[in-house]
């Protein structure tokens, strides 16, 4: 039983706050995302997490147990750095089975240790060659083996592919994920590429600024952001926001814009008048010669199975995803309808999400 709950977690520098009193809960065997731009606490979090950096105020529980004062060594935990850096002398039963022989494990466990995982692995044919010799792919999974021997309650990991090259870190996420779900042992990994994110984790914190912003299935995240900075950070090209000055009322509310009423999905909420912005995904927008909502296309960049259209509208510049067989040429005057089952709106001065 390896869940992993913060509680209102702190962490400040000084008056700087890094980490503002977070609070989640990893469920057991969860592979579990910290997003967010550089600067935003990630690794922070995790240094708390890890036992390695103490909180300022809050509280960590491992499988149940108040962990908050233990030192590293006493949590059941590996903390990954980079998962490509190998001992170039050692060979790869050695590399692999290094963590044992540092907390003095007897030779023979060891040996069936490092042997049971490089069966989990497929390397088991390489045990007894040398590190220097091997593929990419391969020397990438004798690092995930040293990663893994001890067999941890959970594994925490900083950006591990941080500094591989875009066909690697492919391969690498495809490998970790599904490893994870062989092993099934919590997972915690930081990244700041929403792509690695979405593709593989059970559950995303989306971090700003020391908060977390949003808590939620990857889809969850991506369908109904919680607040505007959620709806930029993820999505390429992101969520689109179209400003206007209006209020709303709950139940089935409509907007007018141009000389268009735009249909919102049903709203718990009223909102009296202010700033409010319409959040429309680039992939949920359609040409309609018949809607009011016009605009004049700027340029079209060319994707191969699609197309990114960028129109400049009285709410500022849309971008749409279009089919690639769509003709669309810059200047020409378009119409915009939405698909309004998958719209969002946002207070604009609180950048929260009206439900
Ligand atoms: P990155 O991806 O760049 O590592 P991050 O989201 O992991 O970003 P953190 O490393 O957690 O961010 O840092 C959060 C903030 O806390 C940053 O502004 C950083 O400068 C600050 N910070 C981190 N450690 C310290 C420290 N020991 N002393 C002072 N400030 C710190």
């Amino acid at each position: 039983m390896a869940e992993i709950r913060v509680e209102n977690l702190r962490k400040t520098f000084g008056d700087f706050v890094a980490v503002a009193d977070s609070s989640f809960t990893i469920d057991d065997g969860d592979f579990f995302v910290m997003l967010g731009p550089s600067g935003c606490g990630k690794t922070t979090t995790l240094r708390m997490i890890a036992g390695l950096e103490l909180p300022s105020s809050g509280a960590i529980y491992l499988g149940g147990e108040d962990v908050t004062f233990n030192r590293a060594s006493q949590r059941d935990i590996a903390f990954v750095f980079q998962l490509f850096a190998l001992y170039p002398h050692m060979n790869v039963r050695q590399n692999i089975g290094f963590p044992l022989k540092c907390i003095g494990r007897p030779r023979s466990e060891i040996r069936e240790r490092v042997e049971e995982t490089a069966r989990l692995l497929r390397i088991d044919h390489l045990l007894n060659k040398s590190v220097s010799g091997l593929a990419g792919g391969d020397r990438q999974r004798v690092a995930l083996g040293r990663a893994i021997v001890r067999r941890p309650m959970a594994f925490l990991m900083d950006e591990p592919l941080g500094t591989l090259d875009a066909e690697f870190r492919d391969l690498m996420c495809e490998e970790l994920r599904l490893l994870h779900d062989r092993i099934d042992a919590t997972t915690v990994y930081v990244t700041h590429d929403q792509l690695e994110a979405m593709s593989m984790a059970d559950k995303i914190a989306v971090m700003n600024k020391g908060y977390v912003e949003q808590f939620g299935a990857p889809q969850e995240i991506y369908d109904r952001p919680a607040t505007m900075f959620v709806a930029e950070f993820i999505g390429s090209p992101p969520m689109n926001f179209l400003r206007f000055h209006g209020a709303v009322a709950k139940g089935a509310a409509a907007v007018r814009m141009d000389a268009t009423e735009v249909i919102l999905p049903v709203l718990r909420e009223d909102r009296p008048e202010g700033e409010l912005a319409l959040g429309v995904r680039p992939e949920h927008i359609r040409f309609d010669d018949a809607s009011g909502l016009r605009g004049e296309v700027f340029e079209a960049e060319y994707l191969g199975t699609n197309q990114i259209v960028t129109v400049e509208t009285g709410q500022g510049m849309v971008k749409a995803r279009l089919r690639a067989d769509t003709r669309v040429s810059a200047g020409e005057t378009v119409g915009l309808s939405f698909l309004s089952e998958r719209l969002s709106l946002f207070d604009v001065s609180s950048g929260r999400a009206i439900q």
